[in-house]
């Protein structure tokens, strides 16, 4: 299966670099020099990955994303060149999949492409196929079952929000991915939340409350900082 990536930058000499080294690893490689060409392509190819600059001509990076993601569901690592940028691709709802600040090395970038197309598309959906089979989701002591929307940590079943479970599936579900809080509002609320989204941090706090034996030190759903939050793999 051809991987098709996508790299939108208008520094041609990086385009150039990144195009060679994605070439290399066997991706279908497209380019875009600024957002509305980088769109055009994104509506027309059925894009694995896009590598989107932040500062970009006509439309900025951010804008892209967001317009992309009414989309397409293309993994997204946006290309930043300062902290500031940083905060804003993953506080903002952009849903940048990953990012890398410059200067970066090639292989970076594609150990990160590769890191991402292993791991499976996040979300409440994956989930549910898991358990359309019965098997509840197992994580040492803690189980999950989303078909009874049980949870139990040992034997003891525990009484969750319906948001703590959301929360907790779509963590559970991808073991390792880090999600944003506003990836995380978009999958649990639904992307229509307006509002801080340190909301997600209440609910993961409470939520820890009852499935970790130190909800300071948790075991299962740990804080990435400045970025969001993932579950541990076993
Ligand atoms: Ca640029």
């Amino acid at each position: 299966m051809t991987i098709r990536a996508l790299i939108v930058e208008d520094e041609q000499d990086l385009v150039a670099l990144l195009r060679l080294h994605l070439e290399r690893e066997g991706f279908e490689v497209h380019e875009a020099l600024d957002g509305p060409a980088a769109l055009e392509i994104a509506r027309r190819v059925d894009l694995d990955v896009v590598v989107l600059d932040w500062m970009l001509p006509k439309l900025g990076g951010m804008e892209v994303l967001r317009e992309l993601r009414s989309f397409s569901d293309a993994y997204v690592v946006m290309l930043t060149a300062r902290t500031e940028e940083v905060d804003r691709v993953v506080g903002l709802s952009t849903g940048a999949d990953d990012y890398l600040t410059k200067p970066f090395s090639p292989a970076e970038l594609v150990a990160r492409v590769r890191a991402m197309l292993r791991r499976p598309r996040g979300g409440l959906a994956s989930a549910g196929s898991v358990t359309s089979e019965g098997t509840p989701l197992r994580f040492g002591g803690l189980s999950v079952d989303t078909v009874r929307r049980e949870v139990r940590v040992g034997e003891k079943e525990v009484d969750l929000t319906a948001l703590e479970f959301d929360l907790l599936v779509t963590l559970a579900a991808s073991p390792g991915a880090v999600f944003s809080r506003d990836r995380l509002l978009e999958k649990v609320w639904g992307g229509d939340y307006f509002g801080s989204d340190h909301v997600i941090d209440v609910h993961i706090a409470n939520l820890r409350k009852k499935i970790e034996a130190d909800p300071s030190n948790p075991r299962y759903v740990q804080t990435i900082r400045g970025v969001g939050y993932r579950f541990r793999p076993a």
